[in-house]
């Protein structure tokens, strides 16, 4: 059995390929008499990626086909977060997602992430429309710094695009957006393109996939899914379209590689009620829960569990309270009336008739649940007895931060939940293994494309789809910039388009092309202050007056600018209470939020603010 097996040489292409088994076997023309495809352990044969040393590209193949679909992978194919995907057919660019990604913390001073769009701004005259296929900051958080460059129409679900909406209202980009509506089951024309929102699952709503008719054959790609057979909000995940679009034959299939580390199933949203409703029945005091403000399924279920046991509900921070109401807007989420205390009526509740839902489960600095667990919220306090339940993921990279803030908790006696061990109080909303069969089983692709992971994540998805056997064609491995051609004629490499990492920060709007030219620029232009405090570590004591270094920094008036950068440094702290001071991470980024707002009033410059901290 041949590696090369499908292409006239092999030898140039062959290295972007996980070959399959089932692939020969139909060719040969007896897959189904041919059990052996089902009896014998897979092996996966070639996944070397785009080895420089082959020239790629239109010199390496002649297709005798005019008719080509590209795949123009732009982010999210190795890592997770930035999700976007072009497809060109002719002149004719479809875009699926526009999503941002957060920084890790060695990029300082950056605020988010998105793809480079390099590629699009080249060819900005043939980009009809980008498609969401649902609402999270992975799929449209690029969108406010995209669009500026290239306003092109957008078209989502109803929950999505009111996400977007208030997006793109914060970035004043709303009134000359031009925003589509699509409903699942529909079709949408789009240039040469016919768009089916087919509805699927997730841990937010109104979630769609999307298959992509084409001249040469049609395109699913899966978004992010779950197969939740009980959603909580009856919206089903519709298999149906699925197996309909099966059995007439896909072209390609790009599918969330998210949990494939993960066997079996992952439960419905429903699982994690039980638990809830018994720690809510059970709790002495008041409840704090903090989930995804997105988790509109999860925010359900917990109002309905306060109507269950007798409690009320209240919305804390920012995206939490934006969310319920946009949802609750457009009647996706069902709030008895009388239901909702406001958040200045918190303290004045009875605490054993409440439950509290707040953001900032990823403890992000200033979020509420931040705020909370060091007693510097306006509205909320944890006590002694206080129920805290973390209904959310931890995501990796925030765990010290986490448990930090959960430390915070206990160190006040409350009685903190923050894994599945006694019972789910989260579950995921992305497929596990059998889950992502199911989805190849009923698509039954010709190529097979895993998206939405890291790079193994990819891999091991590719090697899911291979041991399952129903990919007939070939299933590839690509990343971000790495593009596939198909024609009639088969799937071809192209050349790589740029792809990558833009670096932005949000206040300036500014995009930044790497870290370092942007820290150098930031220098030269707007200075540096270093705002150094002794602080006790201990009694959280400040042990002398801060002291202000800058660099670059002129101003006419600089001594009495720096006495006042000081008072403000001196001020912050002294507004701190003291676990604020013992946590550096925070009182650095009250420091440095403060000074930059008092410095920019005074020169209206942005330095670089690194506060140091001296432990004595
Ligand atoms: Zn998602
Ligand atoms: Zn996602």
């Amino acid at each position: 059995m041949g590696i090369y097996h499908g292409f006239g040489r092999g030898e140039s292409r062959n290295d972007i390929r996980v070959h399959t088994e089932s692939a020969e076997e139909e060719h040969r023309g007896h897959r189904e008499e041919n059990p052996r495809a089902q009896a014998r352990a897979p092996v996966l044969h070639v996944v070397v990626w785009y080895d420089s040393e082959f020239g790629c590209g239109e010199k390496t193949y002649l297709s005798k086909s005019k008719q080509s679909l590209t795949v123009i992978p732009l982010g999210g194919l190795g890592e997770f977060g930035m999700n976007m995907m072009a497809f060109r057919f002719g002149d004719d660019i479809l875009v699926v997602d526009a999503g941002m990604m957060f920084p890790e913390s060695e990029l300082l001073g950056v605020d988010l992430v998105i793809p480079d769009i390099t590629y699009l701004k080249q060819n900005r005259q043939h980009v009809r429309a980008i498609v969401l296929t649902h609402g999270h900051e992975d799929h449209i958080g690029a969108l406010p710094y995209i669009l500026r460059d290239l306003n092109v129409p957008i078209y989502g679900t109803r929950f999505t695009l009111a996400l977007v909406k208030k997006r793109l209202a914060e970035a004043g980009l709303l009134d000359s957006a031009k925003l589509f509506e699509a409903v699942p089951g529909r079709l949408v024309e789009i240039g040469p393109f016919e768009v089916e929102f087919i509805a699927v699952t997730h841990s937010t709503i109104d979630c769609v996939a999307l298959a992509i008719r084409t001249p040469v054959g049609v395109v699913i790609h899966s978004g992010d899914f779950k197969i939740d057979q009980t959603p909580v909000d009856h919206y089903q995940f519709d298999l149906h379209a699925f197996a309909r679009y099966g059995n007439e034959g896909v072209l390609a299939l790009f599918s969330d590689s998210t949990n494939v580390e993960r066997p079996g199933f992952t439960p419905s949203e429903r699982v994690v009620a039980p638990r809830i409703e018994e720690l809510t029945r059970s709790a002495p005091r008041r409840v704090v829960l903090t989930c995804f403000a997105s988790s509109v399924h999860r925010i359900q279920q917990v109002i309905d569990i306060a109507d269950r046991v007798g409690r009320k509900v209240a919305f804390v921070g920012r995206s939490m309270v934006d969310n319920v109401e946009i949802a609750h807007d457009l009647g996706y989420l069902r709030i008895p009336d009388g239901m909702v205390v406001r958040p200045q009526d918190i303290r004045s509740f009875d605490p054993k008739k409440l439950i509290v839902l707040a953001s900032g489960s990823q403890a992000e600095p200033m979020s509420s649940m931040s705020r909370i667990a060091v007693d510097n919220h306006r509205f909320v306090t944890i006590d002694e007895n206080d129920t805290v339940i973390l209904s959310a993921r931890i995501i990796p990279g925030n765990e010290k931060a986490i448990f930090r803030m959960l430390d915070h908790m206990f160190r006040r006696r409350a009685l903190v939940y923050y894994d599945n061990s006694a019972g789910p109080i989260h579950v995921s909303g992305h497929a596990s293994q059998e889950e992502q069969k199911l989805l190849l089983q009923l698509v039954k692709p010709k190529y097979f494309i895993p998206v939405h992971g890291e790079y193994r994540h990819l891999f091991r998805h590719a090697a899911l789809a291979h041991q399952l056997g129903v990919v007939s064609g070939e299933i590839m491995l690509l990343e971000d910039g790495k593009c596939v051609e198909f024609t009639e004629d088969g799937a071809f490499r192209r050349d790589p388009v740029t792809a990558g990492r833009v670096l932005v920060d949000s206040g300036s709007l500014e995009e930044i092309e790497e870290i370092v030219v942007r820290d150098r620029k930031h220098l030269s232009e707007e200075g540096v202050v270093i705002p150094i405090i002794a602080i006790d570590k201990h009694t959280g004591r400040v042990e002398s007056a801060p002291e202000i270094v800058t660099r670059g920094l002129m101003s006419e008036n600089g001594n009495e600018m720096l006495e006042g950068a000081r008072q403000v440094v001196a001020r912050t702290v002294e507004n701190s209470n003291l676990e604020e001071r013992a946590d550096w991470s925070v009182i650095k980024e009250k420091i440095r939020v403060d000074l930059k707002r008092y410095i920019n009033k005074q020169t209206s410059k942005r330095p670089l603010i690194l506060p140091v901290i001296l432990e004595v």
